[in-house]
């Protein structure tokens, strides 16, 4: 079935880009055809009327849990993957300016000389100003990720759904790659997703979702237009929770 059943119709919603996402074929580092491909498809969104915020990964050049150790402290390293967070943010936003639509990346990590710092109460003047607001820094704390840092932004700004970008169309009761019997699930509550361990989210992000009955929407950034799309009610995701 292509489209998700009874969707509910999304106004404002969060993008979560991780930094796999922003990657070519090589999985790492920055592709800059991925780049302007994806923020093609978030100007097409916004075109149609949706209001979003993106909230940046960093994980195609760095994670912090990767490259502690001995001789870097988690919060240190973390400190770097937040870091990686507003690279990516600062490609995301050229690239959204550069293709005709206004854009500002806000990073919870204050550096005035190169963005705007996340000010909640500036962010939502953002979105009322039709502006595309590009979340980096996380959430500006170690030991969190850029997932939690999607929910915590979805329910600031007052916004009606997560969108999860992933590399596959929805979720699945094992992964697809490996396992040819997987199950894909058009709409599954946050409780089962979580209670199944189906990897949608890490266990903070989950806990705020729950808590501020946030769905979380999956979908494959890889299909053009998918944004749109999944907005719209006829695009391939799965819905979690919602
Ligand atoms: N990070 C952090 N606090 C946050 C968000 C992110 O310390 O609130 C760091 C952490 O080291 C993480 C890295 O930034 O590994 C990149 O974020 P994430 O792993 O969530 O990126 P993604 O997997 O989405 O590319």
């Amino acid at each position: 079935m292509d489209a998700a059943p009874n969707s509910p119709a999304y106004h404002r919603v969060i993008v979560k880009v991780s930094g796999e996402a922003l990657s070519g074929p090589e999985g790492f580092g920055i592709h800059q055809p991925t780049v302007d491909r994806i923020a093609e498809d978030l100007i097409a969104a916004r075109k149609a009327g949706f209001a979003l915020g993106v909230v940046v990964g960093g994980g195609n050049i760095l994670r912090g849990v990767k490259m502690s150790g001995k001789s870097l402290s988690r919060p240190t390293a973390d400190s770097m993957g937040m870091l990686a967070t507003v690279m990516n943010g600062l490609v995301l936003e050229a690239a959204i300016e550069r293709l005709g639509a206004p854009a500002r990346t806000m990073s919870a990590l204050s550096m005035p000389q190169v963005c705007e710092t996340y000010e909640r109460a500036r962010a939502l003047r953002h979105f009322e100003e039709n502006r595309i607001v590009v979340f980096a820094g996380g959430t500006g704390n170690p030991f969190f990720t850029t997932d939690t840092t999607a929910v915590l932004r979805a329910a600031e700004m007052e916004c009606d759904a997560v969108l999860k970008a992933t590399d596959v169309d929805g979720v699945y009761s094992a992964d697809p790659k490996k396992d040819p019997k997987a199950e894909r699930y058009d709409r599954i509550s946050l409780k089962e997703a979580f209670d199944r361990d189906l990897k949608v989210l890490d266990a903070t992000a989950f806990a705020l979702a729950r808590e501020n009955s946030m769905p979380i929407i999956v979908f494959s950034i890889r299909v053009p237009g998918a944004i749109e799309a999944v907005l719209r009610g006829t695009g391939r995701a799965t819905v979690v929770g919602g």
